[in-house]
């Protein structure tokens, strides 16, 4: 489970908790100050792993053998 870090809207409050990406990003989180649910999800500050695309194909090494 990934920890989200929040902030929260009613106190201003900074937190990190322990959710689903579900649950951050639907601000269901307390806030540990004043209970609040109105909670906002920070944006993470390491960079996340980017997928990133190879080139693929190039030179296959095709057999023509037989004759029909
Ligand atoms: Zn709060």
């Amino acid at each position: 489970m990934p920890m989200y870090e929040f902030t929260c809207r009613a106190c201003g409050a900074e937190y990190e908790e322990l959710c689903t990406s579900t649950e951050a990003a639907a601000g269901k989180v307390a806030c540990p100050a004043c209970g609040a649910r109105k909670s906002e999800r920070k944006l993470s500050t390491f960079a996340s792993k980017d997928a990133g695309g190879g080139s693929g194909g190039g030179c296959g090494h095709g057999s023509h053998g037989g004759f029909g």
